[in-house]
């Protein structure tokens, strides 16, 4: 590790700790671009019920940096750090300060849907923690990083705070209120940010994804399939039948679009929620029977 400051970018990627997440192909792909990264994750204990949330754990997140530092020529810098917890955010900030002494680049991926249930039955707690994470973690984690980003930006001349909102936020489905608001207000933050740190060259931009393959958007097809009554497969094959290019999203396509954002090319493009979805949204939503 450089104690220095890094002769490369650096980004600070949340929730990158599942193999098959958005989090790990934004870091696989911004490391193509020789951008040195800090991977952070909750890497909470994996749950035994078969239909818990599962998360990103630490050995994932070692192993990415492992992979990342071996085929790219770039520094990694694997953290468990719980976007709730301001102590260990102002911990993680410390530890970049020392050991890169730069970040370009925020990337606020981390992000759960706690307890779905209609609204008339939901847990005050899951409706608590979903915003938690969602809206508060993004806010504290941009609060910490923005004097390193502004820091940075005073020589660099730019920036980029990059957040993962949903198409939830504008297109929010049934049983999900609380991820969908939570979506809504990361829409929000991004646009009044924005307008803030502009005068510094840092854009803030939201992304909106549609149907990703993840683990976790199965995790969300599973608990359809169960509410529908319906196969997954059955489930599956609706969902994709209602994204007009024909496919779930891959991660490697958000990682695409988070690589632009990070290029040159789109110091013009701030305060903007961009759909990664299929074409999704151009299709109407059914209701569980
Ligand atoms: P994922 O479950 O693979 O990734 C989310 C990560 O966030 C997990 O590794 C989890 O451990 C981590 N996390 C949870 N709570 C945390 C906390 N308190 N502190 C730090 N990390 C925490 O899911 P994904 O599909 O890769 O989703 C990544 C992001 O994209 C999320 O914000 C999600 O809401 C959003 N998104 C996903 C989809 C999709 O279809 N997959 C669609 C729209 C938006």
């Amino acid at each position: 590790m450089n104690p220095t400051r890094s002769p490369h970018r650096v980004a600070l990627i949340t929730g990158a700790g599942r193999e098959k997440g958005i989090g790990a192909a934004i870091a696989r792909r911004l490391a193509q671009v020789n951008v040195s990264l800090i991977l952070t994750d909750l890497c909470a204990a994996p749950s035994d019920h078969p239909l818990a949330p599962q998360g990103g754990q630490w050995q994932t997140l070692q192993h990415l940096a492992d992979e990342l530092t071996r085929s790219a020529d770039i520094q990694t810098l694997p953290l468990q750090v719980d976007v709730t917890d301001r102590n260990a955010i102002g911990n993680m900030i410390e530890q970049i300060q020392a050991a890169f002494g730069r970040l370009d680049i925020l990337i606020n991926n981390a992000g759960v849907a706690v307890g779905p249930a209609p609204v008339a039955q939901m847990d005050p707690s899951a409706w608590q923690r979903t915003l938690d994470v969602n809206l508060t973690g993004t806010f504290y984690v941009t609060q910490a990083a923005l004097p390193m980003l502004i820091q940075t930006a005073s020589q660099t001349g730019r920036g980029r705070i990059i957040n993962m909102a949903s198409l939830a936020a504008t297109h929010p489905k049934p049983f999900l209120a609380a991820y969908a608001a939570s979506k809504a207000g990361v829409v929000a933050f991004t646009r009044a940010l924005a307008q803030e740190i502009a005068q510094f060259g840092i854009t803030v931009n939201t992304l909106l994804p549609g149907d990703i393959d993840t683990d976790f958007k199965h995790w969300g097809l599973q608990l359809e399939s169960m509410v529908r009554r319906q196969e997954y497969e059955e489930v599956l094959q609706a969902a994709i039948a209602q994204i007009p290019v024909g496919r779930l999203g891959k991660p490697e396509d958000v990682a695409a679009v988070v690589a632009f954002l990070c290029s040159e090319e789109a110091d013009f493009i701030t305060g903007q929620a961009i759909n990664i979805t299929g074409g999704r949204e151009l299709v109407q939503a059914t209701m569980p029977k």
